[in-house]
């Protein structure tokens, strides 16, 4: 006989919780499930988690509230609950004792798989999703690395989701009152206003070229709301218990009579020596105060800064942390950014000073603006509440850079707190790292950039976005050479597709036939076109986005494709297989409609004329099951790809 006891003292802390192993396979050869004594102490929470196995807890003792995906049950003493597979669950213990259970848990492979099929992945897409990118600040153009972060990827998202039907609005805008729109404007000898402007419109139109449609655009510089509307915001924040108004040193420049801080301020990261401007190191993303870096001087006469005191506003972001760690908790964050952010947290936030000595900005008076960070905060959570005002409650998805981690996952969910506007934050970060050019980053100071605009000429934008796409520096460094960024349209998918959608020409005279008899080939590569897209719909999810993934298998989609012609042409020319031939033929141009939708979100010109030249109507739409185009159908020639053009193609 082989006993256990509970022994409390024999627990180990896992799972959020304290957990004793009880029996299970390792005791017993051949037990088809493990068990635990489980405890979760009172006032705390279980992490949140799912798994293959199926669960059974057994409540011995104390009151608790299980959570299972979007249900909830207080459980208590002799209450036995079941927890399906791949169920995100937790404990919630808000009383003082502790809540004690059994934990029997086992592996049924045919469940778990049958749960997975029984949810595709676009059932777990919201009905409404804003898509938010951080706004590029107009100092300077867009280049080939700004573009492949954020702003393709958000875009290529919120094509998927209105192709599937979903309601998705893509929202960013441009950064006027960084103070690296300042720095320009007085290093070029002009105002910030007229820099911000120039330099937005650029990079509006250069977004436009790219095929990324935005539907809502701030622009502060332009909106003679714009201050009104935040300054309300940040009365919210400065009600807080919080906020105070504190004299501090600070970095100052006195031959230019200038506060130093981020742009003004040049100098290396105390904690990890890379170089620096002020509030924020880019290489170890922590937030710093322009006075701590190393060597401190003034971005526009380099002379060494002193300091001085000044009075301002002062957000205390500790005072928020248990706030924040719970958000980010429930928030679907990437690996990068839950450790930049767990690291700071544990380090304990410093204080971050909301306004700024500067005449550009929003104005708070005596010389005073607000800074910048919390501009950006604010005006996203103004978007944010003014589209679910608008359109209904939403979920949001934030496409970020690594670089942007501190001011997205920490100032701006703190400030949303302070002002009572949590309910605005977004439920899924996607974030990117940074594509380099050759072996090291773009750089716009040293010329060492590919220009978007130039990039979009020479290749178009289907390709450039093709070549971002398929190196997004999602979770890593990606490169690309200067050589290949001259080289875009020679991208083996492009090349691919174009092949394949051309070779239509040569099938007959485009008249699409109704299905006939079906062989075993046909049965599974219809099934192919449905799984494939199933596939792609759940690369598509903010919580598991993948550009790479999505482009690679689009890739493969198209080689099966041309694969399946070069089989088929051969049957389709044997005089007993008529009846064959006409299923052949109509899975060949569904093949094609089904192409159309899928790389909408990748290469939107090409996807629409295919889709056009299918003769169906308006813009590509993506079926969960496939259906055949009507027998009939004329597919107007020329076949699509001599019509197939590098033109810039927007949204329409
Ligand atoms: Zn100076
Ligand atoms: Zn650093």
């Amino acid at each position: 006989m082989i006993t256990r006891a509970f022994d409390r003292s024999a627990m180990s802390w896992s799972y959020e919780m304290h957990l004793q192993p009880m029996l299970s396979a390792s005791d017993i050869e051949g037990l088809p499930f493990g068990s635990v004594f489980g405890s979760v102490p009172g006032h705390t929470v279980s992490k949140r988690h799912a798994h293959q196995d199926g669960e059974m807890f057994i409540v011995l003792a104390g009151r608790a509230v299980v959570l299972l995906g979007d249900e909830e049950r207080e459980l208590g003493p002799g209450q036995v609950c079941y927890l399906s597979p791949f169920g995100f669950h937790e404990i919630r213990n808000d009383h003082d004792e502790p809540f004690d259970i059994v934990s029997v848990y086992w592996e049924h492979i045919p469940s778990a798989v049958a749960v997975l099929d029984k949810a595709p992945p676009r059932d777990q897409l919201a009905d409404r999703t804003l898509v938010f990118c951080p706004p590029p600040t107009p100092n300077g153009g867009l280049h080939l690395g700004h573009l492949a972060g954020p702003y393709v990827r958000a875009d290529m998202l919120v094509r998927a989701l209105r192709s599937m039907g979903r309601d998705a609005r893509y929202v960013t805008g441009t950064d006027d009152h960084q103070s690296y729109v300042a720095a320009a404007a007085r290093l070029r000898g002009t105002s910030p206003v007229d820099v911000a402007t120039a330099e937005g419109d650029a990079i509006v139109a250069t977004l436009r070229a790219a095929g990324v449609g935005v539907d809502r655009l701030t622009r502060p510089a332009g909106d003679p709301e714009h201050a009104g509307r935040i300054r309300k915001l940040l009365d919210l924040v400065a009600a807080s218990p919080a906020v105070t108004e504190e004299e501090r040193e600070t970095a100052y420049c006195p031959s230019c009579e200038l506060s130093l801080h981020q742009a003004f301020a040049r100098g290396a990261c105390a904690h990890c020596e890379a170089a620096s401007d002020g509030e924020i190191c880019e290489a170890c993303g922590r937030p710093n105060e322009a006075r701590e870096l190393t060597g401190v001087q003034c971005r526009i006469c380099g002379t060494a800064a002193v300091t001085r005191p000044e009075r301002a506003l002062w957000l205390d972001l500790n005072a928020y942390a248990d706030e924040l760690r719970e958000y980010l908790r429930v928030s679907s964050t990437s690996p990068d950014l839950q450790i930049l952010v767990e690291r700071l947290l544990d380090e304990g936030l410093p204080p971050y000073r909301l306004a700024r000595t500067s005449a550009w900005g929003v104005d708070l008076g005596e010389g005073r603006a607000l800074d910048a960070w919390a501009d950006l905060a604010l005006t996203f959570l103004d978007a944010a509440r003014s589209e679910s005002e608008d359109g209904g409650p939403a979920r949001i998805a934030l496409f970020l850079g690594y670089d942007n981690s501190f001011y997205y996952a920490v100032l701006l969910p703190v400030l949303a707190f302070a002002a009572g506007l949590g309910e605005h934050l977004p439920a899924a970060f996607v974030t990117n790292q940074f594509l380099h050019l050759g072996d090291e980053k773009f750089s716009t100071s040293r010329g060492h950039a590919v220009w978007a605009d130039d990039a979009l000429a020479a290749a178009g934008p289907d390709a450039v976005r093709l070549a971002l796409l398929r190196d997004a520096p999602e979770g890593r460094v990606t490169r690309i050479t200067e050589e290949r960024a001259g080289r875009l349209t020679e991208d083996p998918l492009y090349l691919a597709a174009h092949a394949w959608l051309d070779g239509f020409a040569a099938l007959g005279d485009g008249a699409v036939p109704g299905t006939g008899a079906w062989t075993d080939a046909h049965r599974e590569f219809y099934r192919y076109l449905n799984l494939t897209t199933r596939q792609l719909d759940g690369l598509v999810l903010p919580e598991a986005f993948s550009a790479r993934g999505y482009v690679d298998l689009l890739e493969s989609f198209v080689r099966r494709c041309a694969e399946f012609r070069a089989t088929e042409e051969v049957a389709r020319r044997v005089p007993s297989l008529a009846e064959e031939a006409r299923t052949s033929l109509a899975l060949e141009y569904l093949a094609a409609k089904v192409f159309a939708a899928l790389a909408w979100p990748v290469t939107p010109g090409l996807a629409e004329r295919a889709w056009e030249w299918l003769g169906l109507p308006g813009t590509p739409v993506r079926e969960a099951d496939w259906s055949f185009l009507p027998s009939g159908t004329r597919c107007t020639a020329p076949a699509p790809v001599s019509a197939l053009t590098p033109a810039a193609s927007g949204r329409s």
